[in-house]
């Protein structure tokens, strides 16, 4: 922070008025059902991004990453416009556009969330200068009203259509908790785990790979959903059980089925996964976290060669669960590992990637832990 301070003055010519700093985040359980009014289940990681602020007494923003080599980024705080000026520099500016905030503003930025991982260093971003301006000109909003920004500056400024997982995540987290979040009414709740004095550990494994879809993708399976919906006439896969979608499989075309029933069973998921980290079963959770990968294999279809290896050695080598996480097709996988396997654990994935000639992983470990904060 010291640093952080540091820099800012050298690159600014004053002192910053606030530090806040917001995590990155991993998605325990409850993927691709966010856009079917489902359930979801993340944590904050420990690593942060942190945002340096000043106003600036002119009517300029500008703003500097120390992960993009420093370089000032300037613009008129009167003329901001979605989706222009350096594409990085659209989180932290889109924030300030959302809030609709027109006084001109420093900012130095500075992320330990490694970015495009799957750990949402965009969200990190967003949530530490929604933060930051929150407590500078003391705008009162609650957790819940600065991740329907943050959300508003990505879809909207950055031109991302993410959800609100990320986000809310990020401002709502508390150290040794997932948090279940319901994003049909947006309510949360602090769901425990706290993994560490147990002496598990989450590894996320990003493949590094990014396959192109063949077939439309997330739009088509989007769709698929969406079908199913209409050729069953109910209002959402949410309201019907995982009992209740089977007896009915004769009124969907296999591929609608099968998708779709990776969203009901996916559900269904999480709530069993919520009871079982109530209850203290790490193993009963781990099978449910394997489970979900297998659906999203089998019925989703959105794995890749990378994350099935990735998650089979892992299962292999003592995971008590691992699936692929994020959208699919590559990217990255996370396993819940006994601390003391976790190199064991690298290494064996290691060199089964190097066996099928894969492009080496990059590993990342996270323990659950606390939300966006304004830290001076
Ligand atoms: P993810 O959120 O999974 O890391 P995204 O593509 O959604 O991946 O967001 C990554 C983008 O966010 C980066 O390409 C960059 O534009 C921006 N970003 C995140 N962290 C920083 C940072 N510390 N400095 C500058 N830009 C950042
Ligand atoms: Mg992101």
């Amino acid at each position: 922070m010291q640093m952080l301070a540091s820099k800012f003055e050298e690159l600014f010519g004053s002192a910053p008025e606030v530090i806040a700093s917001a995590p990155g985040r991993v998605n325990l359980i409850g993927e691709h059902v966010d856009f079917l009014d489902g359930f979801v289940l993340p944590f904050a990681i420990s690593d942060v991004t942190t945002v340096a602020i000043a106003r600036n007494q002119s009517n300029q923003i500008r703003t500097a990453s120390m992960q993009k080599s420093g370089a000032i980024f300037q613009t008129e705080v009167a003329k901001l416009t979605p989706k222009t000026g350096e594409a990085w520099s659209r989180y932290p500016i889109g924030v300030i556009w959302a809030l609709e905030i027109s006084t001109g503003l420093d900012i130095l930025i500075d992320g330990e969330v490694p970015l495009g991982a799957g750990l949402s260093s965009s969200a990190a971003l967003e949530c530490a200068v929604a933060t930051a301006l929150n407590s500078l000109f003391e705008l009162g909003f609650s957790l819940p009203e600065l991740a329907r920004i943050a959300q508003r500056a990505e879809n909207i400024y950055v031109g991302m259509p993410c959800g609100i997982m990320d986000q809310s995540v990020s401002l709502m987290a508390t150290a040794g908790n997932a948090l279940l979040l319901d994003t049909r009414d947006l309510s949360t709740e602090q769901i425990p785990f706290d993994i560490a004095p147990l002496g598990l550990e989450l590894l996320v494994i990003d493949t590094q790979v990014h396959h192109k879809l063949v077939d439309g993708g997330y739009a088509e399976r989007r769709a698929s959903c969406e079908k199913a919906v209409s050729d069953l006439g109910i209002t959402s896969l949410r309201d019907i059980s995982v009992a209740d979608f089977i007896a009915r499989k004769s009124e969907l075309d296999a591929k609608t089925f099968s998708r779709a029933f990776h969203g009901v069973t996916e559900m269904q998921r999480v709530l069993d996964a919520v009871q079982l980290l109530k209850s203290g079963d790490f193993v009963g959770f781990g099978e449910v976290v394997s489970a979900a990968h297998i659906s999203l294999r089998d019925n989703y279809t959105v794995s890749c060669p990378e994350l099935d290896l990735a998650v089979e050695t892992a299962q292999k080598f003592g995971a008590l669960g691992a699936r692929m996480i994020g959208g699919g097709f590559g990217g990255s996988a996370i396993a819940l590992i006994k601390a003391r396997d976790l190199e064991l654990i690298k290494s064996e994935i290691i060199s089964a990637f190097m066996a099928a000639k894969f492009k080496a992983p990059r590993f990342f470990s996270a323990l659950p832990s606390a939300g966006a904060a304004v830290i001076n």
